[in-house]
């Protein structure tokens, strides 16, 4: 490398966005394709990639690991439930555990998952450890994905201030062949395929150096056999829970219950509403009141393409308005939330009043009005 030019882009090189963030949307792009419903973390150091990765709806299981219990620790209530996640539950279920410990040794709790995903921390291994890190990674968690990421030595020139690694604490920097020649091993050793690629791009002229980070991502070549999974799967658990999440969903009857009760109650709201405002139309004469026809014309907009049915008609009764259930349940969004019209039935049983045969929802207009 011609030494002025290599001193000319020492100066200037500056990754835009930072290099952890392009290493960090480079994962969170993977998974956007694989869509892994279980993804762990090795070296999750202060959980930035988790908190990444647990925006992504497909993700059901998110587990980080880290020998480095403070690092882990400062951080991980920001991976916690706030409250907007309480008033309004996912759809999704979502659990995230952080664990303390290492990827020398095998743990259960780490059985079972679709991605792993390793950035910058193969470096940060020493001989023994790395020595056994195939083996706990592709031979015991054995995920359909994983995803290593390591600098790549050969960028390191270019780098301003990098003497011999780019962190005090990387026992060593590959260049490309020994990070590839390692990966290929590996992945011929466990059965898997492995493509190589990277963030943070040479300037043009140096192409030679390589991606500053390299990233080789590993595809099993086969499913899992029951048989194996089994085998493998050692009595003891080795790594310490410092950390765990359960978020609120949907999934779950108390969460479903409370959003089908208040989507209820809000449907049937504006039900009344227009109806009633289409009733005043009529003024007071009782003639004109008992021709009055609400039609659910009014509601078109929201009824989308659902067939309206003559007995889903709500109606005016002396002081009570009645919004029959069947009405509220042709709402889409009723309909998502209960799936059957049974289930709506059952979620708002004794929490929402109804008429005398369970088949509308009541409203007494009078007392509202009082309330008022
Ligand atoms: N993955 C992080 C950065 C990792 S830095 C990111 O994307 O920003 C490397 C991390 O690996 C450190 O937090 C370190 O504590 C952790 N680490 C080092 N040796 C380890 C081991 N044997 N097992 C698990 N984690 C380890």
């Amino acid at each position: 490398m011609d030494k002025n030019f290599q001193e000319e882009f020492t100066q200037i090189i500056k990754f835009k966005p930072p290099l952890y963030k392009q290493r960090h949307q480079f994962v969170k792009d993977l998974v956007e394709k694989y869509k892994p419903k279980k993804v762990a973390d090795l070296g999750c150091a202060d959980c930035s990639l988790l908190r990444m990765l647990k925006f992504c709806s497909c993700i059901e299981v998110l587990a980080g690991l880290d020998i480095c219990a403070n690092v882990m620790q400062e951080k991980m209530h920001t991976l916690s439930p706030l409250p907007v996640d309480y008033l309004q539950p996912s759809e999704r279920s979502l659990t995230v555990t952080l664990h303390h410990g290492s990827v020398a040794h095998k743990d259960p709790c780490m059985l079972g998952f679709d991605l792993v995903t390793c950035i910058e921390l193969i470096e940060h291994l020493e001989e023994p450890e790395l020595k056994k890190f195939p083996e706990v990674v592709f031979g015991f968690m054995a995920p359909s994905i994983v995803v290593i990421s390591t600098p790549n030595s050969e960028f390191n020139p270019l780098l301003p201030g990098v003497m011999l690694y780019r962190h005090p604490d990387h026992k060593f920097e590959w260049n490309q062949a020994q990070f590839q020649s390692w990966a290929l091993e590996t992945a011929r050793c466990y059965g898997y395929s492995v493509e190589f690629t990277g963030v943070g791009h040479p300037p043009t002229g140096m192409e030679k150096a390589g991606f500053c980070t390299q990233i080789g991502v590993f595809i099993r070549k086969y499913p899992r056999t029951g048989e194996t999974e089994q085998s493998e799967k050692p009595t003891e658990a080795v790594y310490k829970t410092v950390f765990k999440a359960v978020y609120p969903s949907l999934k779950d009857e108390k969460y479903l219950q409370n959003a089908v009760i208040s989507e209820v109650i809000f449907t049937a709201q504006i039900i009344k509403h227009r109806l009633m405002s289409k009733h005043h139309e009529y003024g007071d004469d009782p003639e004109r009141k008992s021709k009055f026809q609400p039609s659910m014309d009014c509601f078109s907009d929201c009824l989308g393409k659902l067939v309206v049915e003559k007995n889903m008609e709500p109606f005016v009764s002396g002081n009570e308005v009645y919004i029959p259930l069947a009405t509220i349940f042709s709402f889409p969004k009723v309909n998502r939330l209960c799936g059957t019209f049974e289930k709506l039935c059952k979620l708002i049983a004794g929490k929402v009043t109804l008429n005398s045969d369970g088949s509308a929802v009541m409203f007494n207009i009078e007392r509202e009005n009082e309330e008022n």
